[in-house]
Parts: C-alpha cells; structure tokens; sequence
C-alpha cells in the first residue's frame, strides 16, 4: 500500500506502529506530521466508537486513508475501567505519570488474586472511498503493585503480561510488537492487507 495516515499524536504508538507496518506501506505520516491536524473529540462509550470517529475525521482532513487506534486498560476488579478512559483517567489533561499513580491507588486494596487485567487495541481503517473495517486486538496480564521496567509508554510499567515473568515495560519493542493488544490487531490489519491487494482493488 502506497500511503497510511496514522491518527495519533502519541510518541508511544506511532513508534510501534511504524515498526508493526514495517514492509507494507510505502509512506506513513501521522498526525504529528501536520501543523493542524484535527483533535478529535473522543466522546464514544466503546474503543470501537472512539476509533471510528478519529480516523472519519482524519480521512476528511487528509483525503488519504486513515488508521486509527484506541486503545486502554480494562481492570477486571475496577469494573473495566479505565476503559475508554485510559488516557485521562487522572484528568482530562493527565499525562502517564498522573494516570499511573491513580492506577496505583485504585488497586492498592486489590488482592493478588484479582488483579486480572488486559489491554485493548481497536483499530479503525477508513478509506476516502467510503470502506470502513475495524480489527481488534487484545493481552492479558496483572495490574502490578508497583512500578517495573522504563520501556514502552502509558501503564506498560503497571502491567505484568500473562506467559511472561515480566512487565510491558520490561520488554523490548520487537518483544513487545509480538504480544500486545496493538500487534494482535495489526496481525488483523495486515491479514486484511493482504486479501484486497491480491483482489487488486
Ligand atoms: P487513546 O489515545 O485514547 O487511545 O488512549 C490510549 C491510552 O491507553 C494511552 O494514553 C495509555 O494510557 C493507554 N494505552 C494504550 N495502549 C497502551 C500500551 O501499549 N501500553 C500502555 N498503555 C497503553
């Protein structure tokens, strides 16, 4: 595929986004590359919502199709929550370091046992011609009680991954790329990929 917009600003997901489509589309911008990219208000009750309404409006502003990715945090014993929430959980202008330590003190009375948790990777594809699909992707693992590992962004620190001894953040990005929530629904996306361009449309 010629060219991917990538409706994102954050640092984190265009980083391992760009690794995920390694290979397959020749050039990818994303919402960082343009001065006046919409910001999209995410208002939606599900990923799902969020990822559609981001990427619609992407495609209008570009004229070039649009990935989307919402994506979060579903805490079992919190009811799923954050959720769709996950980026302002401490508040609407909350950065990592706020919405991690909410995370901390939301599970602090949590028992070991029911700390079951999984990330959630919606992505939105829309095209200017009007195509729409959505991929999902999702990892399960446990909500730590504290901090471990520097790598990844968001709660990764927070997030021990089932299968492994490690955090989120305690993998490498290659590591990373095989396990997540996000590389899930891009094994998705490309899967999609590769069934249009062998019907050459
Ligand atoms: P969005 O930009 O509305 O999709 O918000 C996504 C939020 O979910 C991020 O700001 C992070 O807090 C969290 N999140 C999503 N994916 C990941 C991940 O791979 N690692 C850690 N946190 C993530």
């Amino acid at each position: 595929m010629k060219q991917l917009v990538i409706a994102t600003r954050n640092k984190g997901k265009i980083l391992e986004i760009k690794a995920l489509l390694a290979g397959l589309v020749d050039q990818i911008s994303s919402a960082a590359d343009y001065a006046d990219f919409p910001e999209t208000v995410e208002d939606g009750v599900t990923f799902e919502e969020n990822a559609l309404k981001k990427a619609r409006e992407a495609v209008l502003f570009t004229g070039l199709p649009v990935l989307a990715d919402d994506s979060g945090l579903v805490v079992d014993a919190l009811h799923g929550r954050p959720g769709v929430y996950s980026a302002r959980f401490a508040g609407e202008d909350a950065g990592d370091a706020a919405n991690n330590a909410r995370l901390l003190s939301e599970c602090q009375d949590i028992p070991a046992e029911q700390r079951q948790a999984a990330f959630v990777c919606v992505l939105a594809y829309v095209t200017p011609a009007g195509d729409e699909r959505l991929f999902t992707g999702r990892v399960a693992g446990r909500i730590l009680p504290d901090f471990k590992g520097e790598g990844g962004f968001g709660y990764d620190p927070l997030f021990l991954v089932d299968g492994f001894e490690r955090s989120m953040a305690e993998l490498t990005l290659s590591e990373k790329n095989r396990v997540s929530h996000r590389a899930q629904a891009f094994l998705k996306f490309r899967e999609y990929l590769e069934t249009i361009e062998l019907r050459e449309i």
